[in-house]
C-alpha cells in the first residue's frame, strides 16, 4: 500500500479536527480551564489550514495562498498562547498577537506579490519559531510534570525541526517564484513528523491537565476553606501513623467562649474570629512545624525536634498575640482568648493519637484553670 501526500495531509485534518473536538468536549466539562478552548481554537485553525491548503495544491493562487498562511500562522500562535496560558495561568493574548502580528508582516507581502516561493520559506521559518517557543513553555513549566512536559516539549522541537527542514530545502533550491505548493523530500518527511507529533501531543497534553485537576482535587482536600491551613485529614496522613518520639510535640488550641461570640457578634465575626487565629498560628511556625484546623474552634501544631520549654514559649506567645487582638467587627470591635494543652511523645515512641489525647487532657485542665492559659499534660510528668 502506499500513500500519496495528499493522502497524509487529509489524515493531518482528520485528526486535527478529532484533537479539536476532544479538546472543546474537556473544556465543556471544566469551563475554568481556559486555555483548553484556546487550544481547541487553535487545533480548528490547524484543520482549517489543512483543507485550505489542499485547495492550493490543486489550483495555486494567490488568494488560497494567504488563507493557508494566515490559517497556519494564527493557528500555530494561538497553539503558544495555550501553552503559555496552560503554564502561567496568564493572557494567551500578547503570545497570539505578537506571534501572529510579527510572522504575517512577514510572510504575507511576499505572498501577495507573486513571490510565493519565498512566502513558502517565511512561512515554515515562522512555524518553526512559534512551535519552538512553544516547546520552550513546556520546558520552563516542566516542575509541574517533568516526564510530560518534556516528552511535549520533545514532540513540539521535533515538529518544529521538520519546519526548519522544509524552510531549508526551498532555501537551498533558491527559486523566489514557485508557481504551485512547495513538494520535496522535506515536505514529505515534515507530514510523517506531524502526524506522529500531534497524537502524541494531544495525549500528553491531556494528561498533563488531567494530572494538574487530580493535584488540585486533592489540594482542596487536605486544605481547611476558611482559614487555608491544612485540615484535621491531612494532619493525620501526616502524622497519624508514625510514632510520636520523645522531642515531637502536640499542641491543642480551643478558642475560649466562642459560641459566645457567634451569637453576640455573628457567624461572619466568628468566622473572622477563627481567620485571625489562623494567622497568629501560622505567623508563629518554624518552617518544619505544621498546623491544622481540627474542626470548628480547634486546631492543632506538631513540633518537631522541640523542647518543653520551646513548646510552652511558642503556645504562650500565640495566646498572648491573639488575646490582645482587638477585631472589627460590624457590631463593635472585640476579643477573644484561647486555651491551649500540649503533650510529648515518648522515646519509645507513642501513637499519634495517644499524644493528641493526652494534650486534649491538658487542654481541658486549662480551661478548668480559667481558659486562656497554656498547660502541658501531666500524663508527660507522670511518664
Ligand atoms: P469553651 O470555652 O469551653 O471552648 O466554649 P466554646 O463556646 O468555645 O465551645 P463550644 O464547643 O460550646 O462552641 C464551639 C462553637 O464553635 C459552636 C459552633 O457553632 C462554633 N463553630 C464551629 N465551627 C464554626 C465555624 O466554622 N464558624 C463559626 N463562626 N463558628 C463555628
Ligand atoms: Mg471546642
Ligand atoms: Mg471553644
Amino acid at each position: 500500500m502506499s500513500l500519496d501526500y495528499n493522502s497524509l495531509l487529509l489524515a493531518v485534518g482528520f485528526s486535527a479536527a478529532c484533537l479539536s473536538l476532544t479538546l472543546f468536549g474537556t473544556w465543556l466539562t471544566a469551563r475554568t480551564d481556559k486555555f483548553l478552548l484556546t487550544w481547541a481554537i487553535s487545533a480548528l485553525l490547524v484543520v482549517g489550514d489543512v483543507f485550505t491548503y489542499d485547495a492550493y495544491i490543486a489550483t495555486p493562487g494567490r488568494v488560497l495562498g494567504l488563507a493557508t498562511f494566515t490559517l497556519l500562522l494564527v493557528g500555530f500562535s494561538m497553539m503558544l498562547g495555550a501553552a503559555h496560558q496552560f503554564r502561567s495561568g496568564g493572557s494567551p493574548m500578547p503570545g497570539i498577537l505578537m506571534g501572529s502580528g510579527i510572522s504575517l508582516a512577514l510572510t504575507l507581502p511576499p505572498m501577495a506579490l507573486g513571490y510565493d516561493g519565498l512566502g513558502f520559506m517565511f512561512e515554515n521559518m515562522f512555524a518553526a519559531l512559534l512551535l519552538f517557543a512553544t516547546a520552550a513553555e513546556y520546558w520552563k513549566g516542566r516542575a509541574e510534570a517533568p516526564a510530560l512536559a518534556i516528552g511535549a516539549a520533545v514532540l513540539y522541537s521535533a515538529t518544529a525541526t521538520s519546519f526548519v527542514l522544509c524552510a531549508a530545502a526551498l532555501a537551498w533550491d533558491g527559486r523566489l517564484i514557485l508557481g504551485h505548493a512547495p513538494s520535496n523530500w522535506a515536505e514529505d518527511l515534515s507530514l510523517i513528523v506531524v502526524i506522529a507529533s500531534m497524537t502524541g501531543i494531544g495525549a500528553l497534553s491531556l494528561a498533563l491537565n488531567q494530572g494538574r485537576l487530580a493535584r488540585h482535587h486533592r489540594r482542596n482536600a487536605l486544605t481547611d476553606p476558611l482559614t487555608g491551613l491544612l485540615n484535621r485529614r491531612a494532619l493525620f496522613d501526616l502524622h497519624g501513623n508514625a510514632p510520636v518520639g520523645a522531642f515531637t510535640a502536640v499542641v491543642v488550641f480551643d478558642l475560649d467562649s466562642f459560641k459566645a461570640i457567634n451569637d453576640e457578634f455573628g457567624h461572619a465575626a466568628g468566622d473572622e474570629v477563627l481567620k485571625v487565629f489562623a494567622g497568629e498560628l501560622a505567623g508563629n511556625l518554624r518552617p518544619t512545624d505544621v498546623a491544622a484546623r481540627m474542626g470548628g474552634e480547634e486546631f492543632a501544631l506538631v513540633l518537631k525536634r522541640t523542647l518543653p520549654e520551646t513548646v510552652e514559649a511558642t503556645a504562650e506567645t500565640i495566646r498572648a498575640a491573639f488575646a490582645a487582638y482587638r477585631i472589627e467587627t460590624e457590631a463593635g470591635p472585640l476579643t477573644c482568648t484561647v486555651s491551649a494543652g500540649f503533650a510529648f511523645g515518648t522515646k519509645e515512641g507513642l501513637s499519634f493519637d495517644k499524644v493528641l489525647s493526652a494534650a486534649d487532657k491538658a487542654l481541658y485542665a486549662a480551661k478548668r484553670g480559667g481558659r486562656n492559659q497554656v498547660t502541658a499534660s501531666a500524663f508527660r510528668r507522670a511518664g
